[in-house]
């Protein structure tokens, strides 16, 4: 798809505004959150075995570190599947829970769904996780609306199954733009 393509420009637009919106409302609120999504009590981590290996400081191999989480001897907080891995229920190692803080913020151990979270541009829309108590959905509403212009209108929608879930879809108004 050409980087002109209106539906791909839309989409970077999206991503663009959806990034600046977590610097602008929710990275700051981070260090007072009462519920931090990086103790992963609610959240599911997903990360890669380069990742495991960095955060948990591994000096195994995978083969033998798989073979430790399927005989129950891995930390219990990390279940392997679909050649990915699975941490939840215990405190991120990288979480500096002294400052509310990321220890590899920046870093190529820093799983992507951190950096998406609560707020990220998918397949043309934006997503929001309304477990992040920063989110304010109306406000984060009209950011998209402004990013947008006035061409198009922002519909809202949460998902059935996880209502805490919500989409922002834009759609083209008639007659403008
Ligand atoms: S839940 Fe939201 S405000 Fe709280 S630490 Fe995570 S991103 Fe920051
Ligand atoms: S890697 Fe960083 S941002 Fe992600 S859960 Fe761990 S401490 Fe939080």
């Amino acid at each position: 798809m050409s980087a002109n393509n209106p539906r791909r420009r839309l989409a970077t637009e999206l991503a663009a505004a959806a990034a600046a919106y977590q610097v602008a409302a929710v990275i700051p609120h981070c260090a007072e959150c009462s519920k931090p999504c990086c103790r992963l009590d609610v959240l599911v981590l997903e990360l890669e075995w380069k990742q495991i290996k960095t955060l948990w400081q591994l000096g195994e191999s995978r083969p033998a570190f798989d073979r430790r989480l399927a005989a129950g001897q891995g930390p219990e907080e990390i279940r392997a599947g679909n050649g990915l891995y699975y941490a939840h229920s215990k405190p991120c190692p990288a979480y500096d829970q002294s400052c509310g803080a990321c220890r590899v913020y920046d870093q190529e151990a820093k799983p992507v769904g951190c950096t998406d979270f609560p707020v990220y541009e998918d397949d043309g829309c934006v997503i929001a996780d309304l477990r992040c108590e920063a989110v304010n959905l109306d406000a984060l509403t009209a950011w998209i609306a402004r990013a947008v212009g006035p061409a198009y209108r922002v519909i809202k929608s949460a998902d059935a199954e996880f209502p805490f879930l919500v989409t922002l879809t834009v759609k083209r108004v008639a007659g403008k733009g």
